[in-house]
């Protein structure tokens, strides 16, 4: 599987959830603290003045796709891919408390139509950082009892559009969403309680789970998992303090996968860094840094393969991985190290069921609005006009010779 990935509210557009009441709230004050947080970017003169505007913060139209669905899906194609992953939008399906709006299921029903003709498969996430503002009300998943809501909407999802569907992740990067969210408090409820993370992670697990149960006792024939955030970590040096807290930094990173292992049919992996730890402390050696300063290590990704399949001995679906890069100065590069990195890792008996980059278009990057550029596809945010990024070309024409020698 070759594909590009992408999340409901940071594509779609038009979104009421409770980001978008959080964004509206935020987006002054987050323009007015953007000197304090980007300052120190490489990049910074050339996303101050968008970084300091307040509308950069909100998603508002985001890229249209829930319009312009159709048009993307051929952007699939023209790269060459089959595959395509995207979230269901929770908020879209169930808008007030057990209330299932038939718009919106028309719209992912016409969705699904649409990748099925492209013979594009989906892959389909079932919660990536957003939730209906009436769930948040109740507490969100900081109670368990509230678990119960999220399964009852994977049910309706997987009971209206379950023919279409064989690849499922329930759930986008827990411990992300928990540190963001309840540690960091960088993004909503931006709770600062450890005690409340903990919760949440918790009930994030048993959510994943009990839906995994459900979605299997309906078919055998789905294929679940959660994406995991993992990184790789290493010692910078052969010092015990650095090499142990290389390992501990690891086992941090695996902890939801190493909870969850016995659910999950694959290992959907987002791989986008690795940090070099020296003593406590994890000091990247700053050379290749992306346009939000995270050091790049694509040839890493192999040893995370090698890695995974040595510990877990699953199939892994590399279901996010990419960069911001504004100037598309690094992607190319990027990409070539990335495809000999699986390729190494194949040989080294990894089993590889497919590659999905983050992302297809420009987007929504959370907190950080719209100033990251992680597409493929150049996106004009005044006309919608997507326009191939170079590395986007070079990767379509590398895919096509793959597939010819295959
Ligand atoms: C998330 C995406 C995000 C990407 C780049 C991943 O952790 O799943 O939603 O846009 O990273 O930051």
């Amino acid at each position: 599987m070759w594909g590009v990935s992408t999340s409901a509210h940071q594509v779609e557009g038009g979104n009421t959830n409770q980001w978008s009441v959080w964004e509206l709230e935020n987006a002054k004050s987050l323009a007015a603290r953007a000197v304090y947080h980007y300052e120190d970017l490489p990049n910074w003169p050339s996303i101050a003045r968008q970084a300091k505007r307040p509308d950069n913060y909100v998603s508002g139209k985001a890229v249209d796709h829930y319009r312009l669905f159709r048009e993307d899906f051929d952007l699939v194609k023209k790269l060459q891919m089959n595959t395509f992953r995207f979230s269901i939008e929770w908020s879209r399906i169930e808008p007030e408390e057990g209330a299932w709006s038939k718009d919106a299921i028309k719209h992912y029903h016409d969705y699904f139509d649409e990748l099925s003709k492209r013979e594009i498969t989906p892959v389909v996430t079932l919660f990536h950082f957003t939730l209906p503002i009436w769930f948040t009300e109740k507490g969100g998943f900081e109670y368990r009892k509230n678990v119960r809501y999220f399964t009852r909407f994977v049910e309706k999802v997987i009971d209206e559009f379950g023919k279409d569907i064989k690849w499922i992740i329930t759930i986008n990067e827990p411990d992300v969403y928990v540190n963001e969210s309840y540690l960091q408090h960088h993004w909503p409820p931006a709770k600062n309680s450890r005690a409340v993370g903990l919760k949440v992670l918790e009930n994030l697990i048993l959510a994943h789970k009990q839906a995994a149960k459900l979605i299997h006792a309906k078919n055998r024939r789905f294929k679940v998992s959660m994406a995991y955030n993992i990184s790789y970590n290493f010692g910078g040096d052969d010092s015990v303090l650095s090499q142990w807290s290389a390992n501990r930094l690891q086992n941090l990173s695996h902890y939801t996968l190493w909870r969850t292992k016995a659910s999950i049919d694959f290992i959907g992996l987002n791989y986008y860094f690795s940090n070099r730890v020296y003593g406590y402390r994890v000091h990247n050696p700053d050379q290749r840094v992306s346009d939000l300063g995270w050091d790049m290590q694509p040839g890493d990704l192999r040893y995370v393969l090698e890695d995974l399949t040595e510990q877990y001995q699953k199939p892994i679906l590399i279901t996010e991985n990419g960069l911001a890069d504004a100037k598309d100065e690094h992607r190319q590069w990027w990409l070539a190290q990335t495809i000999q990195a699986m390729q190494a890792a194949i040989g080294a008996r990894v089993d590889l069921l497919g590659y999905i980059h983050w992302s297809l278009l420009d987007n929504f990057e959370w907190d950080k609005g719209t100033w990251p550029k992680f597409g493929l596809f150049e996106v004009d945010y005044k006309t919608m006009k997507r326009t191939p990024r170079k590395s986007a070309i070079a990767l379509a024409r590398t895919l096509k010779s793959i597939r010819s020698k295959a």
